[in-house]
């Protein structure tokens, strides 16, 4: 069986992984979810208001931008960057949240609530509640609201409602428990605007169609100016929408090798690192489990304890990953490495000074696994990596090490 056949599959399944594991009271709303997503998919209305936004808001289609200096630099294949960077906000999160949004005036809903760890998922949703007229709640850690001050006042400013978490380890995980009992609580008059791939169908499905312009649009321009497809696709993985988003298009094209790239933060025992798919590569403590609504890998202690992350970069650093990229590492259709906080900063430093774009440290993973290989590729390979952000909000962090 192709793959794509098996992604069509019914209730969401990608092989073993994704579903829909959640309480009786969700199992309405997620299904009311599923089926105005399967009507919106299919009304060209819904299409033509989604582009325009898509277009005039946010700044769509991105361009596709030959590196020639850190081509010339690594020596190996022509590098292409696909500049998510340029998108309002600073990165591919508008996309989904469009998306999202769109639907939850279709499904007539006022309020949307969201969950966000470094605030760049809170802030595009913010952002989207006011342009189409909505009210927003956020959820967030109240340790993570301190690091991310401005992001925190960028959402007030937007009048979105933040409302601090002190549960637990007061960071993402606690914040989705308080976003997932707000939701629970008001299912008639709110969508929970999820931020990745993650979560009970149709998430992973739906946030994934919404993505996927980056690669559509990634392959009509690599065709327009090589004549021909790339061999190497690059991305970072947090939940997994911007690599998904890019790898999407190319998937039936077996010539396309495709690399996501993990957190390996500051070593390989379980705490230390984000990397869900790294045990090829020694990380400890993934394996399948259910999280968020979805069987997936997730991080994990001996007696199914939800482990914490760590990464330099707030994007990346999540105990479980999408389920379609479980299902694309088990079948060996993407490979999945992870870089280290410190090989990241080098990386963003790198792509700076080269090429004239500070991006986003969750990107500079997948810029440090492109540093790596690059020179052992033919000089007429080519390589499009998705630059998913932009790194103004990780200055602070940057400069400490610079
Ligand atoms: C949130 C974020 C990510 C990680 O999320 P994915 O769903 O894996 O794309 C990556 N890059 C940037 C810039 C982000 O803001």
């Amino acid at each position: 069986m192709s793959y794509v056949t098996q992604v069509i599959g019914e209730r969401g399944r990608y092989g073993p992984y994704g579903g829909r594991y959640v309480p009786e009271t969700l199992m309405a709303p997620l299904e009311e979810l599923e089926r105005v997503y399967a009507e919106a998919s299919h009304d060209p209305n819904f299409r033509s208001q989604l582009d325009d936004l898509l277009h005039n808001f946010a700044g769509r289609p991105t361009p596709l931008q030959f590196a020639p200096r850190l081509t010339e630099h690594l020596g190996g294949a022509r590098i292409y960057l696909k500049r998510e960077d340029l998108l309002h906000t600073g990165a591919h999160k508008i996309n989904n949240c469009l998306g999202q949004g769109l639907l939850a005036v279709r499904m007539g809903k006022k309020r949307v609530i969201a969950e966000t760890g470094a605030g760049q998922h809170g802030v595009a949703t913010a952002t989207v509640a006011a342009r189409l007229g909505l009210s927003c709640t956020v959820y967030m850690g109240t340790e993570d609201m301190e690091r991310q001050r401005l992001n925190v006042n960028r959402m007030r400013l937007l009048g979105a409602e933040v409302i601090g978490v002190q549960a637990g380890s007061r960071t993402l995980k606690d914040a989705i428990n308080e976003a997932m009992r707000d939701w629970v609580t008001n299912v008639g008059t709110s969508h929970y605007l999820l931020g990745s791939v993650l979560g009970a169908h149709p998430y992973p499905q739906m946030v994934r169609d919404f993505q996927k312009i980056i690669g559509e649009e990634a392959r009509a321009q690599i065709l327009r100016v090589e004549r021909r497809l790339p061999d190497h696709l690059f991305a970072c993985v947090g939940g997994g929408s911007n690599s998904i988003g890019l790898f999407h298009a190319f998937l039936g094209d077996a010539s396309v090798k495709m690399v996501g790239v993990e957190a390996g933060g500051r070593g390989k025992s379980l705490g230390e690192h984000a990397a869900r798919l790294g045990a090829a590569g020694g990380f400890v403590g993934s394996r399948p489990g259910v999280l968020q609504g979805t069987y997936t890998y997730v991080l994990q202690s001996e007696d199914g304890q939800i482990a914490a992350t760590h990464s330099i970069s707030a994007g990346l650093d999540y105990a479980a990953v999408g389920p379609e990229h479980a299902w694309l590492a088990d079948q060996g259709r993407a490979e999945y490495t992870a870089v280290g906080d410190d090989e990241a900063i080098v990386a963003a430093r790198s792509l700076a000074r080269l090429e004239g774009i500070i991006p986003a440290l969750e990107s500079a993973h997948a810029v440090a696994e492109l540093i790596r290989r690059a020179p052992k590729m033919k000089k007429d390979e080519i390589v499009i990596l998705n630059v998913s952000g932009r790194g103004d909000k990780d200055m602070e962090t940057l400069s400490r090490y610079v």
